[in-house]
């Protein structure tokens, strides 16, 4: 229960991975390790951007920029 260390299990779906030929990432939150695989990583970074607003260019899709344009 004391292993601070992260390992190469991802910690949302559980399933090995290895940073070096897959990529992914490991590090730390404040003391607590964690390991993500590259699946659930650029998952989250998709995550993020819609959180964050990112592109806002699905959020807002309603309305068509150029759409009285013919
Ligand atoms: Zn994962």
């Amino acid at each position: 229960m004391s292993r601070l260390e992260p390992d190469n299990v991802c910690n949302i779906c559980e399933c090995d991975f290895d940073m070096e030929s897959e990529g992914g990432v490991q590090g730390y939150i404040g003391i607590i390790p964690f390991s993500l695989c590259p699946m659930c990583y650029s998952g989250l970074m998709d995550m993020y951007e819609q959180l964050s607003g990112g592109t806002g260019e699905y959020e807002d899709g309603q309305e068509i920029p150029g759409d009285d344009e013919e």
